[in-house]
């Protein structure tokens, strides 16, 4: 280990994702002196490629490498040529699981701005359907708070992150500050009108992080389509040009990259957190760095790996788990059912480098709300995010001139996909995984889920 001159800050947070980068701004913008310590690489505008057409790759964006070295990450398609050395490499940072319960766990990135930089954006509130659902269903705990209790909080970030969307006055799904809404497709438009007239549910324009409005020297969308590849406009919501940008201009945070927390320290007479250990990432050196407080922010799974492995004498169970419930009650979200369709063009073309709006439809809850008897056998609710889009008709039949002209015969598709709350159980956990190190030497996550 590495012991230079202690260094002191008044908070060290870990992780500059979604969570971390509002932290560190908020600190440093208060005039507290703050460490951002992340496990990624440094991120900037060079190495977005939203712009970028495949043919322009190596392997067209078919590489199998990625395959081999984020078996597990490139599952998502967000892990592609473009991105994959954003993510983690799932062989030097695995995790196990028993045999019978396979998880995947995608979506760990190695990068500032965490997974807001490949994220899909949808930002929705909840409601006190969410928040007191034990008090309507009888399963589980409620929130310690409520959605009153929340709402100046959500005004406060939607107003800085820029949403677009559409007002619908519904309880479940409450409106928020919203930047004027993209334009819905035809079709889409069709389908909230009829699935209104027909069935008395909520189709709406996918409330989404991307502004139509400049702001804080940010650009409105110019519609090309694959934010999850970085946006030079900054016009999606990525910690690492707003909060974290805005952290560091304060000159109060200073970002410390390829720094991999493995434990918090703590002080022996007080028993209060003192700093964290890591590991720098090239180097492999382990260093120690020292603040008042410490704000854990490496995403859930990754935060409670590093309570877990600060077990100390006082804490042998791992920090902060008197209870002994640190790392149960797992929950992530369903992402399952739905369907599509064809719907007919009304007018439209397709286009090779036409415009692509990044926001789809969201489809609100319907399920077990006021008024409604309980569905049986189902707690809670779920919504769909999904949309339309208009495409060349590639499987059209035929060979040259007449295989030409139908080509352009424009294919509507409208696709939905259902996105449903995992409920909270005691079963659905992580613990370390005694005899597994990644290849920094910290102990690794076993995940029963
Ligand atoms: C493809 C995809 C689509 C998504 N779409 C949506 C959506 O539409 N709407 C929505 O609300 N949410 C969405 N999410 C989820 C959303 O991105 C996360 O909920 C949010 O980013 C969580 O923020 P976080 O700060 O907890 O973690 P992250 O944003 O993941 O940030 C964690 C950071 O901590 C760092 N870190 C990890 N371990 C350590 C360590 N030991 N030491 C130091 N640093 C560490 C990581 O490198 C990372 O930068 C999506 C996620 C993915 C992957
Ligand atoms: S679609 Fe809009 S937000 Fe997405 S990358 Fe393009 S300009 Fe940026």
């Amino acid at each position: 280990m590495q012991r230079g001159k202690k260094i002191e800050y008044d908070a060290i947070v870990v992780g500059s994702g979604a969570s971390g980068g509002w932290a560190c701004k908020r600190l440093a913008e208060a005039g507290l002196k703050v460490a951002l310590l992340e496990a990624g690489k440094p991120q900037s505008d060079q190495n977005f490629s939203e712009h970028k057409p495949a043919f322009e790759l190596k392997y067209r964006n078919r590489a199998a490498e990625i395959r081999k070295t984020r078996p597990v990450q490139s599952v998502f398609d967000v892990c592609n040529e473009y991105t994959a050395d954003w993510f983690v490499n799932d062989l030097e940072e695995p995790y196990t699981t028993p045999k019978d319960q396979p998880f995947l766990w995608m979506g760990r990135l190695r990068v500032t701005g965490g997974r807001t930089n490949v994220w899909g954006r949808v930002s929705l509130r909840f409601s006190d359907w969410d928040l007191k659902a034990a008090s309507h269903d009888g399963f589980g705990e409620d929130w310690p708070l409520s959605y009153k209790d929340l709402e100046s909080y959500y005004d406060l970030v939607e107003k800085y992150v820029g949403i677009t969307g559409m007002a619908e006055g519904l309880e479940h799904l409450p409106d928020g500050q919203f930047q004027p809404p993209m334009p819905m497709t035809c079709q889409e438009t069709l389908v909230r009108n009829r699935v209104k007239e027909k069935l008395g549910r909520t189709v709406t324009l996918a409330r989404s992080a991307n502004l139509t409005r400049p702001q804080n020297g940010r650009g409105p969308c110019h519609y090309c389509g694959p934010c999850d590849r970085g946006c030079i406009t900054h016009s999606y919501f990525n910690s690492v040009f707003t909060t974290v940008a805005d952290a560091l201009r304060t000159g109060n945070c200073t970002l410390i990259s390829n720094a991999m927390a493995h434990k918090v320290l703590m002080e022996e007479q007080t028993n209060r957190a003192s700093g964290v250990l890591y590991v720098d990432r090239n180097t492999k050196v382990t260093r120690e760095i020292h603040a008042r407080v410490v704000i854990l922010c490496a995403q859930t799974q990754e935060s409670t790996r590093i309570l877990l492995n600060s077990a100390t004498r006082e804490q042998p169970n791992g920090l902060t788990n008197s209870s002994g419930a640190l790392g149960h009650y797992l929950t992530a979200h369903v992402r399952s059912g739905g369907g599509n369709g064809e719907l007919p063009a009304v007018g439209e073309q397709p286009t090779m480098g036409g415009p692509v709006k990044p926001v789809g439809i969201y489809v609100a809850r319907f399920r077990n709300l006021k008024g409604q008897a309980p569905t049986k056998n189902f707690l809670r609710g779920f919504g769909y995010e999904g949309g339309s889009n208009v495409e060349f008709n590639w499987g059209a039949p035929g060979f040259g001139e007449a295989y030409k002209r139908a080509l352009r015969e424009p294919r509507v598709n409208f696709d939905l996909t259902g996105f449903g709350e995992v409920l909270p159980r005691w079963e659905n956990r992580v613990e370390i995984d005694p005899n597994v190190k990644d290849i920094y030497g910290i102990p690794v996550l076993r995940i029963y889920m």
